[in-house]
């Protein structure tokens, strides 16, 4: 979608600091994390909701999150994806964010922080 900023960072045409890319899959670090090694992993499809990704992007995406998990030394995290306005999604293209927690006492709070 012409319009999308996630769209925009596949495209290379908004830069972005690129983790994992394959033919449906996108990862690139959070510009505003909340903690260090903040990811977002996204669809190369486009999709504002979760129901309107397929399957099989959607089970790469998991594996993709597990693997950026493991890379980012993170032992404690959270995978957390927002679907709709009330549930805070600012950006309308399906993504997973991956949460680095760590100082596991510390805690981001549950569910994901108003801005
Ligand atoms: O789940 P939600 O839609 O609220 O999160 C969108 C995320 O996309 C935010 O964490 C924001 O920092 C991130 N973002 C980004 N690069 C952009 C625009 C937004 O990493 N160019």
């Amino acid at each position: 979608m012409a319009a999308c900023i996630f769209c925009k960072i596949i495209k290379g045409e908004i830069p972005s600091f690129k983790l994992f890319e394959s033919e449906k899959v996108f990862a690139f670090l959070d510009i505003q994390p909340l903690s260090h090694g903040h990811s977002l992993i996204i669809p190369k499809h486009h999709g504002e909701k979760l129901t309107d990704i397929p399957d099989d992007q959607l089970s790469e995406i998991l594996s993709v999150t597990k693997r950026i998990a493991a890379a980012s030394g993170a032992t404690d995290y959270n995978i957390l994806q927002n679907n709709g306005r009330i549930a805070h999604q600012e950006v309308g293209h399906v993504h997973f964010h991956m949460i680095p927690k760590p100082n596991a006492e510390e805690g981001l709070g549950i569910g994901w922080p108003a801005k």
